[in-house]
């Protein structure tokens, strides 16, 4: 007799009850005892159906057992020892398309977002930066990159993003210090509200700022034309002027503080968000919370761990990863407290996982970077991501060309998690899929390369994320709900 065997799955426990979270589906399930049992009978020891039914005789109904393992079958967590499990075949999520213009690059997946670099400066020196620090791929101080873009190339941008995206298009302005190039800004929200008018298209616009250079006039600006931004900020004074200083050394918390409270008092129309990068000497992460929510008055506060090489005292070692996760999950709790008695918490780390997992993303690639998302640098290349704007190694196009779909099809073939082979055995990958490409890329030297320093960590969160979607699943399934309402949103730009 054919025996009966395990399939990749990962189990977690949330409202006394047990779920089955399914690789690489990504489907949750919530078990029933008679399931449960059948599943660890099987996982204990492979054995034939009639082998299951007689072990747990004394339990349950033959016929009831028989019922559970057809669903365990058909939800493939578990499968006849014999066949081969399930392989999902190396799609490309898009085929270049040929219409009468000739090639187009697009085939079934848009732009949804472009992040615009319009500027490669900045007037802060923090010392963890990844285009300033030791780590940086592009030289943005001696690179032949102009250092500012011009108002031509935001433009061409704008057609850009308005010819490759669906009907509705989101633009992030981003830097450097995105605000040192202000005009140029505040002259390409117009061109393209009017661009995306003429042509039918929805765009909105956000932001990534240090702060420093907020004032009257542009916080005016961006309530006015309902410009989301988001907010760098490492901290109370303490952590803030550790890194993120001024290039005379001088800490910038004292110049930032008040104008955030500003923004925050003007600019109610969208949350605006925190976004802190966590290094091994700015880790008391309730701290930075309780501070960026009670005392400055964000909504919303994010958190990730500092891109860098692992010889950098600021790096997050093991311990400071376990710190890391153990303190996460002191929020998370707190933030499901919250959520279960329908109040807002602001830890938006788990928000965003939460909607990852309720959407059953279950990636062949970590993020959008080169396919929905794209980043341009000053002078109109484009890259993968901002992160990578400006990089000749990682260019797919610029924005009057459009994007090369050999660059595009050549990167996406690269760097599919089906290569990933450290990964195949991951019950974590439909969420991760190997991690950042840009993190890879300053620690394994190549973007194809899996984040395998921080597995632990992003399994233990996962984990950590599973259970709270249980608990919310059977305690306030209304808010798990609001996630199919979400129309697409812009992905974060940090
Ligand atoms: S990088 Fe690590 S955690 Fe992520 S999918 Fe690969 S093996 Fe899993
Ligand atoms: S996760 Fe990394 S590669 Fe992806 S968009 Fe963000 S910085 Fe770029």
């Amino acid at each position: 007799m054919i025996a009966l065997a395990p399939r990749e799955f990962h189990l977690f426990q949330a409202a006394q009850r047990e779920f089955l979270y399914l690789v690489p589906s990504a489907a949750i399930f919530a078990l029933d005892e008679p399931t449960s049992a059948v599943l660890r009978a099987v996982t204990e020891q492979k054995r034939p159906e009639a082998a299951v039914i007689a072990a747990l005789a004394g339990r349950f109904d033959p016929a009831i057992v028989r019922d559970a393992i057809a669903d365990l079958l058909e939800a493939r967590a578990i499968g006849y020892e014999h066949e081969p499990e399930a392989s999902f075949p190396r799609v490309l999520p898009m085929m270049p398309v040929v219409d009468r213009a000739g090639p187009s690059r697009t085939g079934v997946i848009p732009l949804t977002t472009m992040v615009m670099n319009v500027t490669n400066q900045c007037n802060l020196a923090c010392t963890y930066c990844y285009e300033y620090g030791e780590d940086k791929i592009v030289d943005t101080e001696n690179g032949k990159k102009p250092k500012f873009m011009a108002e031509q190339t935001a433009r061409d941008s704008v057609e850009f993003l308005l010819r490759e995206s669906g009907s509705v298009a989101h633009l992030t302005f981003f830097g450097g210090e995105t605000l040192l190039n202000f005009p140029v800004l505040q002259s390409t929200v117009a061109y393209g509200r009017r661009r995306a008018a003429e042509l039918g298209k929805s765009i909105d616009f956000s932001l990534t700022t240090n702060a420093t250079l907020l004032r009257p006039d542009i916080i005016e600006f961006l309530v006015e034309n309902d410009v989301g931004v988001t907010i760098s900020i490492d901290g109370p004074r303490d952590m803030q002027d550790k890194f993120r200083v001024f290039h005379n050394g001088a800490g910038s918390y004292d110049v930032v503080a008040p104008k955030i409270k500003e923004l925050l008092k003007r600019h109610r129309t969208k949350p605006i968000a925190a976004r802190v990068t966590l290094t091994s000497g700015t880790l008391d992460i309730t701290r930075i919370y309780r501070h960026l929510t009670e005392e400055i008055g964000f909504v919303e506060v994010g958190f990730a761990p500092v891109t860098t090489s692992p010889g950098q005292a600021y790096a997050i070692g093991e311990h400071g990863f376990d710190s890391m996760l153990g303190q996460f999950r002191v929020l998370a709790q707190e933030w499901l407290e919250h959520t279960i008695a329908n109040r807002h918490h602001g830890f938006s780390n788990v928000t965003e996982s939460l909607e990852e997992i309720h959407k059953g993303v279950s990636k062949a690639y970590p993020c959008g970077a080169g396919l929905g998302l794209l980043g341009v640098s000053t002078d109109g290349d484009v890259a993968l991501c901002h992160r990578f704007a400006g990089s000749d190694a990682h260019k797919l196009g610029t924005v009057r060309d459009g994007v090369d779909p050999e660059a595009q099809i050549a990167f996406l073939e690269k760097n599919h998690i089906a290569d990933k082979t450290d990964c195949s055995k991951c019950w974590a990958r439909p969420l991760c899929s190997g991690g950042c490409y840009h993190e890879a890329h300053v620690r394994y030297g190549t973007t194809t390369h899996p984040n395998l320093h921080y597995c632990e960590w992003i399994r233990g969160w996962t984990d950590t994320c599973l259970r709270v979607y249980g608990e919310l699943s059977e305690r306030n399934p209304g808010f798990l709900a609001r996630f199919d309402r979400d129309e697409a949103k812009a992905e974060a730009v940090v």
